[in-house]
């Protein structure tokens, strides 16, 4: 049996369509291998989201020149963000790599592509679905909506099918996913909208959960807030990203939307939502970011108290407008220090809201095991351990808390 070997980097559509391409070249009869080396093909899945992640790409593809040149029969793929529409350039810097593919493409060289096929035959209980592809809002610093295009909503028959078929499957929790999940539906016949999609999924018998990522503050409606509210399979989880909490470097960031605006959605889904959880991402060093600015962000993230903050330092993508037109003038060593900065504010918020949690119940789908231990999240995204030899895999199970810290929960079986 032939053998393939993904490698995968960056976001979770990312990890969707590598999951996706893996299902698919098994329905050809590949067999999976953990290492690259016993491979007769391997896929590499890129992001160039900031340049550390387009550097570990790099490595990797020069990592792998010996052993093409070794074994001259395996073929070697490069799909993910990394791949534009400048394929011979990609050819001339790698001209080792036999195929270039786009995010979301499959590897048409392997033969006609049957959608169906493309599911997992074994899917985990916890398994994505992207409902769209693409981004239409160029914020100025990011590189997503040049390499994956614009915006093209999935129909929510075709998702809804989908769905079914997974959860025939075993799937217990679907996280949909699109780089905008708030603009989802506009561009199809009837313009359906997320909260239209979530109420469908909701009938759907067996399946027990449902996660959607990620929203945009400037398009998240009060219809989908309610449909939140509302739903019982929907997950009182929403992923919110900030990026900046000043006015004048979000308007920089061509984000479209004021502090005071966030301010009052925030507020709104936690009046409508009480037991919500928030995410959100923030970007420091941005150009020209002031301390006064700077700190202005710490602020809003002080005062709004998330579950979960994603940090990042600014980086520089070629072609976008932030690159075109700002001067990248904050140095590295100032951005690191403004990430730490963020990273120990927000391990101090995480370990008092989870201390929270200590001597309470609650329930879990159980994901995998990790380390001998199994592992679930609450419909909050808290991340909990637990020891037990019996089989829950898929399972919701009542687990009383008794230790916490800022990225788990540890617990025993009630
Ligand atoms: N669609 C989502 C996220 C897309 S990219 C959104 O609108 O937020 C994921 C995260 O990477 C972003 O939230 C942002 O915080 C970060 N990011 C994107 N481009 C970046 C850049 N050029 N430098 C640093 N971080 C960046
Ligand atoms: Fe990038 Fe903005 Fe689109 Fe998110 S919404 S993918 S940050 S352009």
């Amino acid at each position: 049996m032939p053998k393939y070997h993904i490698w995968t980097i960056g976001c979770q559509m990312n990890k969707a369509e590598s999951e996706r391409l893996g299902s698919y070249l098994e329905q050809l009869d590949y067999q999976a291998t953990a290492t690259a080396e016993q491979a007769d093909i391997i896929v590499l899945n890129s992001c160039v989201v900031r340049q550390s992640a387009e550097n570990r790409v790099i490595n990797k593809l020069h990592n792998l020149k010996p052993l093409k040149r070794v074994r001259p029969n395996l073929t070697l793929a490069l799909t993910g963000c990394m791949v534009n529409s400048e394929i011979e350039r990609l050819q001339k810097s790698f001209p080792y790599v036999d195929y270039f593919f786009k995010p979301g493409d499959h590897p048409q060289w392997l033969g006609e592509v049957d959608p169906e096929a493309v599911l997992p035959r074994h899917p985990s209980p916890t398994t994505f679905v992207p409902i769209m592809q693409g981004c239409d809002n160029f914020c100025s610093y990011c590189i997503v909506p040049y390499r994956r295009d614009r915006e093209r909503s999935r129909p929510i028959a075709q998702i809804a099918c989908e769905v079914r078929e997974l959860v025939n499957r075993g799937v217990k929790e679907v996280t949909l996913l699109g780089q905008n999940v708030d603009s989802y539906g506009h561009d199809l016949a009837d313009q359906p909208d997320l909260a239209d999609l979530l109420k469908k999924l909701n009938t759907i018998d067996e399946l027990a959960r449902i996660r959607f990522l990620t929203n945009h503050p400037k398009d998240m409606s009060p219809r989908l807030i309610e449909a939140v509210a509302c739903l019982d399979k929907v997950c009182e989880h929403i992923s919110l990203p900030v990026q900046a909490g000043n006015n004048d470097i979000l308007a920089a960031m061509r984000r479209g939307y004021t502090v005071e605006y966030y301010r009052q959605l925030i507020s709104q889904i936690r009046s409508e939502i009480p037991s919500v959880a928030l995410s959100t991402d923030i970007i420091v060093g941005f150009p020209s970011e002031s301390e006064a600015q700077f700190q202005q962000t710490f602020d809003l993230i002080s005062e709004l108290r998330f579950d979960t903050v994603h940090i990042a330092a600014y980086s520089p993508r070629p072609g976008t407008a932030a690159a075109r037109e700002l001067e990248d003038n904050i140095p590295l060593a100032e951005k690191r220090r403004r990430l730490n900065i963020f990273e120990q504010l927000q391990e101090g918020i995480a370990t008092e809201i989870n201390a929270g949690l200590k001597g309470k119940t609650v329930e879990i789908l159980v994901e995998g095991r990790e380390k001998d231990k199994w592992k679930g999240r609450t419909r909050s995204d808290k991340l909990v351990f637990f020891s037990d030899n019996i089989n829950y895999l898929g399972q919701l199970v009542k687990i009383g808390v008794e230790k916490t810290g800022p990225w788990s929960l540890q617990g025993r079986v009630e």
